[in-house]
């Protein structure tokens, strides 16, 4: 079946099914990675350390890229614009491509890394639904370029399970602008209406898929904090407790879609 596919016949004496599967997509923190509430003030004070900076310098570093950082994140949620860890850094008054910015990039990197880690749900529930015919995708807000999330997927050993990813780094948008979620679908080469997105933040994972034609399922463990939270008005087309969950959800939405 290809996302062009005509209507999907349903059981006899039903209405047809409109809609089937195609593809997943993924949000990244908190969904394919375990929620952790991350210290964002000691991810700079680490970065700057990392830089050599000591004392009062260390401080104001950290907190002239925390500021830089938090006013994109900011115009993300106001504007629906994405930004780079490069243009934070260069807003900050830093060089990114100066020896000593990449010394705090790699020391920056090093506080995260134990944030990264997949969870250990992920790779069978991505093997099931590819065994369905439903491609995977990821669908991420993220500051950090396409090569290091995939270094990440690949350190974990899912990077060949992942059929289209797009990461906000590299478009002029972030979730939940609808733009974002075209484009995410045509990465798995589905038709939006036929893809099923899954996040655990409610403004931008269910709110922003919605708004681009999809399904949404939330995921509601992670703890959001307030100042990242946006009013809206939004239901989830479903809710999983348990990233498990998501295999028996799809496949009650994927009825009519043939066996392969
Ligand atoms: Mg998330």
């Amino acid at each position: 079946m290809t996302a062009s596919s005509p209507l999907v016949p349903g059981e006899e004496g039903q209405a047809p099914l409109s809609r089937s599967i195609d593809a997943v997509i993924f949000d990244w923190g908190g969904t394919i990675t375990p929620w952790h509430t991350v210290d964002h003030r000691a991810q700079w004070h680490a970065f700057a350390q990392g830089m050599g900076a000591i004392a009062c310098s260390l401080n104001d570093t950290a907190s002239a890229v925390l500021a830089a950082e938090d006013r994109a994140w900011e115009r993300g949620r106001r504007e629906g614009s994405s930004a780079r860890l490069e243009e934070i850094l260069r807003e900050a008054g830093l060089e990114p491509e100066h020896e000593a910015t990449q010394a705090g990039v790699a020391a920056y990197r090093e506080f995260w890394e134990p944030h990264t880690f997949t969870h250990p749900a992920i790779p069978s529930l991505w093997e099931a639904l590819r065994a369905k015919g439903i491609r995977i995708g990821v669908l991420s807000n993220t500051i950090w370029d396409r090569d290091y999330h995939r270094e990440i997927f690949a350190r974990d050993g899912v990077l060949h399970l992942i059929d289209g990813d797009l990461y906000s780094s590299e478009t002029p948008w972030v979730k939940p602008r609808t733009e974002i979620f075209v484009a995410a679908a045509a990465a798995v080469e589905a038709d939006p209406t036929r893809c099923v997105y899954v996040g655990d933040r409610s403004f931008e994972d269910v709110h922003g898929p919605q708004s681009a034609g999809m399904r949404a399922i939330w995921i509601p463990h992670s703890d959001i904090p307030e100042s990242q939270q946006v009013s809206h008005d939004a239901t989830p087309d479903a809710v999983a407790h348990d990233l498990a969950d998501i295999e028996h959800i799809v496949a009650q939405w994927s009825v009519g879609r043939p066996l392969r």
